[in-house]
């Protein structure tokens, strides 16, 4: 690893420029040792702003053209300047989250290895979807036209940092990564709890874009220390698509800005969910204590601030489930609690917390209660009948934080009942045992339509990055069920397709080209081929 020190400057990145215009300033906070960091952070102007989009959009121009083996050295090149800040972006991720440095390394690896996932996408080419009917000159009663399609890339886009995953799904995240991957110039709204991270990894895109010879503009990133600056980005006519992971407000407040501009543009947020896990009665008899132990790691993990937590435990009352909730509760409360990202996110959480246990009808199971540090977390597990949950809209918000509710259904009709009532989520999970699962059918088909991914005896957290991933669900677990925010398939929000008739082969992109010389994958004449027309 390299080793050296970084000083932090407050500045945004107006393409490859450092600019500190704006007079509002702001400094990120350690929770773990609960004051300021010294940085003080210059919010984007609004002319910052202006320019920092009116050059993306004059480098798309020229960025769309550029080939697939140009963008792929640009992600590699980010990916390797990012190592390159060793030890500083580690130690800076850290004093501006209290995360540990194992979560802040892991992390990092996970967003080098999406870059160069859509690297090897993108260098490869097939990802294009290259479409082609042939003409029919002599078809009666009119000839076929030639006609040629493929993906093109969107236009500008905008991506909002994730408070939770400030690398991975920030300023190189998974969104930046598919955007530019796509041939989509970047604009980034820095998430204003890890500016300091995103600064440094700004300043990593920024190197790799003068070492690759990038378009100036192809990459930007603002500052922000209220919700300004993201509003004027999605309402800015240059901007073609938004990314955004956060809650579900912030995210259908830029859903609601963005259709009324006057010309509408898509938003593709990842908000909240309560991810459901369903546990049925043969694995609560033979694997429940297991189960137990196993949930309560996966309740309190990363203190529970990750958008697949299990918010929601469903299941048909029983003494197995006595003995599940039990043990859930001992284990529960053996695991030290731990630091929150930020004292808003702390007193978020503390309010829904709340908000949840004073219902008239919860029971609270088990809460750590004792010596708390400030800025950490007490997990809590509570319990509620189907018939209760299903009447009180309340229980279904989203407690970000290490929370989960128990769902004790009467019956198999009162477990469907409450599957049927649940919002969309991203995830579903079973935990059930083979023969059991056949009499389960109707339950399984209920959870189907409500969630993006359904996990077979597992847990929720832990989101794998390739191309099957399916991270995204119905409203409100994102705003376009239709696609996927994690892995390669994430870059089809930010490309449309487009079609050339009868065009010359000379002039039409290498992809389309009858003599395929990088000989991807297509459909021609509705057969997929590698071969040359
Ligand atoms: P947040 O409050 O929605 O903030 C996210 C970003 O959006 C911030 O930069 C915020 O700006 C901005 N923002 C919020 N409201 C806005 C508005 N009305 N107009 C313009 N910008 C706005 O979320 P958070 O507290 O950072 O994150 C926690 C939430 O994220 C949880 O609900 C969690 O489930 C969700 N999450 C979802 C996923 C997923 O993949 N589905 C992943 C991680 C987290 P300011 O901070 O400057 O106000």
């Amino acid at each position: 690893m390299i080793s050296k020190t970084i000083t932090l400057t407050g500045h945004n990145y107006i393409g490859t420029t450092p600019s500190a215009k704006g007079s509002t300033t702001f400094q990120t906070f350690n929770p773990q040792t609960n004051s300021n960091n010294p940085t003080v952070f210059h919010e984007a102007s609004s002319e910052e702003i202006n320019r920092a989009v009116a050059l993306a959009s004059s480098a798309f121009e020229q960025f769309k053209t550029i080939d697939g083996a140009r963008k792929a050295a640009f992600l590699r090149a980010i990916a390797e300047e990012i190592m390159n800040l060793g030890d500083d972006l580690i130690d800076t991720y850290c004093s501006e989250t209290g995360l540990p440095e194992g979560r802040a390394k892991g992390e990092r690896g996970r967003t080098v290895f999406q870059l160069q996932s859509f690297a090897d996408l993108v260098a490869e080419g097939a990802w294009v979807e290259a479409t082609i009917d042939t003409a029919i000159p002599d078809r009666t009663p009119a000839p076929k036209p030639d006609l040629r399609r493929m993906n093109v890339p969107i236009g500008p886009v905008v991506v909002f940092g994730a408070s939770n995953f400030p690398l991975a799904y920030s300023t190189a995240g998974g969104d930046t990564a598919a955007a530019l991957a796509a041939g989509c110039p970047v604009i980034v709204k820095s998430h204003p709890m890890h500016a300091g991270t995103g600064e440094l990894v700004a300043s990593a895109i920024s190197k790799a874009a003068q070492r690759t010879e990038m378009p100036e503009g192809v990459f930007s990133n603002l500052n922000s220390s209220g919700i300004e600056v993201g509003q004027q980005l999605v309402q800015h006519a240059q901007v073609k698509a938004v990314g955004f992971t956060g809650s579900i407000k912030g995210g259908r407040a830029l859903l609601d800005l963005a259709a009324k501009r006057p010309e509408p543009i898509p938003v593709f947020a990842e908000m909240g969910s309560i991810n459901p896990v369903i546990l049925l009665p043969d694995a609560l008899k033979t694997r429940g204590i297991e189960l137990a132990k196993t949930y309560a790691n996966s309740i309190t993990l990363g203190t529970g601030q990750f958008c697949t937590n299990p918010g929601l435990l469903l299941a048909i009352e029983d003494p197995s489930l006595d003995a599940f909730i039990n043990t859930l509760a001992s284990e529960l409360l053996e695991i030290a609690p731990s630091c929150m990202l930020h004292p808003n996110i702390k007193k978020a959480y503390d309010t829904n917390k709340e908000r949840l246990t004073s219902q008239s009808e919860v029971t609270v199971i088990a809460e750590y209660t004792e010596s708390l540090q400030t800025n950490y977390a007490g997990q809590v597990i509570s319990k509620v009948t189907g018939s209760q949950f299903i009447a009180n809209p309340t229980l279904h918000h989203e407690v970000f934080g290490p929370s989960s509710l128990i769902v004790v259904c009467k019956d198999k009709q009162e477990l469907e009942s409450v599957v049927a009532n649940l919002e969309g989520q991203l995830t579903g999970t079973i935990l059930g045992n083979n023969l059991e699962i056949n009499e389960y059918n109707y339950l399984l088909s209920l959870l189907s339509n409500k969630v993006g991914r359904i996990i077979f005896n597992g847990v929720p957290t832990g989101v794998e990055v390739c191309p099957s991933m399916v991270h995204g669900g119905p409203y409100p677990s994102s705003t376009d069920a239709r696609f996927s925010a994690v892995g390669t398939s994430s870059i089809k929000r930010w490309v449309r397709p487009f079609s050339y008739q009868n065009w010359p082969n000379e002039l039409l992109p290498i992809e389309l080209k009858n003599e395929n010389s990088l000989g991807i994958l297509r459909l021609v004449n509705n057969v997929l081929t590698n071969d040359h027309i």
